[in-house]
């Protein structure tokens, strides 16, 4: 039991970093979609079905990705989505020195040309940080920005039980559900998540415009 009672404490703590965004207020009747991973082959699906839904939501791109794709980059932005940075690379940032941790998430940020929401947002690669990796973070002026409603969508693949994991029973104001680029079942079950967290009366927004509140 020592093991997750660490955890534990790790996450309490690391909920008390000011820079560290892990849930919106609780007051709000708003919750955001953000995805992970893109931009891929599939962004432009992505994109069309939010379009369709006429939600926004924040993708976190991964850096290199991003460099290939500047038309995919400038199309998030112009469907009035947030983008921010998801690493350059997917390494976890708890395997990277200081210096190649910064260099990693300024590569990002040249490809990505500037974040919608001013001082850059960052979310590492599988969530892996630890104090080291959050002190570098913060000391540049990162916003890290975590999850509180993780859809795992990278296991399964059935749209309907997606959407019972993201439905209004389990969710709640200012909750920041997890998903990830480049899925067809992810895609498929966006409709109905979308419609019944409307139906329940929750307002989608982008992670940034969450926290702003
Ligand atoms: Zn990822």
């Amino acid at each position: 039991m020592a093991p997750s009672l660490r955890a534990r404490i790790k996450q309490v703590m690391f909920d008390r970093v000011p820079g560290l965004l892990r849930r919106g207020p609780a007051a709000s009747k708003r919750v955001a979609l953000t995805f992970d991973d893109g931009p891929d082959d599939m962004t432009g699906q992505y994109l069309d079905v939010l379009d369709d839904l006429g939600v926004p939501a924040t993708f976190f791109l991964l850096g290199e990705a991003a460099k290939n794709r500047p038309d995919d980059v400038r199309d998030y932005l112009r469907r009035g989505h947030q983008i921010a940075s998801h690493g350059y690379d997917h390494t976890r940032f708890t395997e990277l020195t200081r210096k190649q941790l910064l260099q990693q998430c300024a590569q990002t940020e040249e490809a990505l040309g500037g974040q919608i929401s001013g001082r850059p947002w960052v979310r590492p690669p599988h969530g892996s940080l630890d104090t080291a990796s959050i002190v570098s973070l913060l000391a540049a002026r990162y916003t890290v920005a975590l999850w509180s409603v993780d859809s795992e969508d990278y296991g399964e693949r059935d749209p309907a039980v997606l959407a019972e994991r993201c439905s209004p029973g389990k969710v709640s104001g200012g909750d920041v559900l997890l998903f990830h680029e480049g899925q067809q079942w992810t895609l498929n079950a966006l409709p109905r998540i979308v419609s019944a967290l409307h139906g329940a009366g929750y307002e989608l927004v982008t992670m940034h415009d969450l926290f702003a509140s």
